[in-house]
């Protein structure tokens, strides 16, 4: 990466990487966690890209194609062209017909799944590959529960870029045929997530790629996730009272408050949500040290759940989800857990009664509404948004359990007319 290194500086909106553990500020080379004390990095941008931020005036006027029309506040090089699919730009609708004990209009759903490749990852991972662009490195290596690898290999593809994806095994064919059909090298590592994320740090050292794992390890991507929050000022003219995040280590949901805390930066606004974090039972690693009132994350021993894109243990990285938990806490919200069998359930309801398709993990914060209503955490007048992080079709094979099979006939009207009358 040596000469790569020298690209990285011109024309850079980014002052420094800054050290979120012990503070330690850190050149722009610095790709993955503190050398010092293995933490994570933040992006410091240059108070001239604030000033561009506020002048350009893209952080309040909607009607950008991608999440680039932000790219003042984006790390990378004025001189390089974004790879992008048109990532960002998402929907936020009403949720009516939840049967919610709050006022409906204030309930929002934003949907994440109609990304370019079904899900949230394509935000951060537009911009890793492109800083890939930027590094002029030979290849990108991802690991990956699935939908952050789909969208690594559409971005690799759209930028040249030989792409290796790790994913650990079990995943379902859906996933693995997106990552496939855009050409990418794609191995299943025996056993769960962090198996395979140790392996893609190893690897990308030795071949000298850019490992974009989009969790915490690379500064980077996590700019790629705060756009979300910058499109919901944008589309809402105020920041909501609360957001629900599916979590798995939380690169989205600290993604989103360091955007929500740059609209504070820039002037627009005096506060920030109150970000909640949304696991699930069978992994849950950052909801145990929050319900212990510990501030160290402890890694999950068995991760089982419906919820691949959640179902992380953060064996040899749990303090990331320390961050995340640290995150949540700042902003007065809270860390909880949902099973797999409300998460089913709420992927059914946000279908029938909202027409929204989502994957188990993509339902999970919706499956969480009730209870925090319930428990008197959301208000009725509060405004709240739930990210619906992944498309159904990501995973219909968690659904079928869930659904009949389809009635078949012969060609005969009598008989369709009386499966009609059945069915209503
Ligand atoms: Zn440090």
């Amino acid at each position: 990466l040596r000469s790569a290194d020298q690209k990285t500086g011109a024309g850079t909106p980014v002052l420094s990487l800054r050290c979120t553990g012990c503070g330690r500020e850190t050149g722009l080379d610095q790709l993955y966690k503190c050398p010092s004390c293995g933490r994570i990095l933040e992006v410091q941008y240059r108070a001239e890209a604030y000033q561009r931020a506020a002048s350009a005036g893209s952080l309040l006027a909607p009607g950008g194609d991608s999440i680039w029309s932000f790219r003042e506040l984006l790390p990378i090089a004025r001189s390089i062209e974004p790879v992008s699919l048109g990532e960002g730009c998402t929907a936020l609708l009403p949720a009516r017909r939840l049967g919610l004990p709050a006022d409906a209009n204030r309930i929002r759903l934003k949907l994440e799944s109609t990304n370019p490749t079904g899900s949230f990852k394509d935000r951060p991972v537009s911009v890793a590959v492109t800083k890939a662009v930027e590094l002029g490195v030979t290849g990108v290596i991802t690991a990956s529960s699935g939908n952050a690898g789909a969208s690594v290999a559409a971005y690799a593809a759209r930028a040249e870029l030989p792409a290796v994806v790790l994913v650990p095994d079990g995943l379902p064919a859906s996933k693995l045929t997106q990552i496939a059909m855009y050409g990418a090298t794609l191995v299943a590592v025996r056993g769960h997530f962090s198996r395979a994320f140790a392996l893609a740090r190893q690897v990308a050292d030795e071949q000298g790629w850019y490992n974009v794992t989009t969790t915490f390890l690379s500064a980077y991507p996590t700019e790629g996730n705060k756009t979300v929050a910058f499109e919901l000022f944008q589309q809402l003219g105020e920041v909501p009272d609360h957001v629900l995040v599916p979590v798995g280590s939380g690169p989205l949901l600290v993604g989103a408050l360091k955007g929500f805390r740059e609209l504070v930066r820039l002037g627009v606004t005096d506060r920030v949500p109150a970000m909640t974090a949304i696991q699930a039972e069978g992994c849950a690693p950052i909801v145990r040290a929050f319900n212990a009132g510990d501030h160290e994350v402890v890694a999950w021993e068995d991760p089982r759940t419906v919820a691949t894109g959640i179902n992380d243990p953060l064996q040899g990285y749990a303090d990331d989800g320390s961050l995340t938990l640290a995150s949540v806490r700042d902003t007065g919200g809270v860390v909880t857990a949902v099973s797999d069998e409300a998460i089913l359930v709420a992927a059914e309801l946000l279908a029938r009664a909202e027409g929204v398709f989502a994957e188990p993990t993509g339902a999970a914060a919706v499956a969480a509404l009730a209870p925090l209503y319930r428990s008197g955490f959301l208000g009725a007048g509060d405004s709240v948004v739930a990210l619906v992080t992944g498309h159904g079709l990501k995973d219909p094979g968690a659904m079928t359990g869930l659904l009949d099979p389809p009635i078949v006939i012969e060609p005969d009207i009598a008989k369709l007319r009386s499966v009609i009358a059945e069915a209503s």
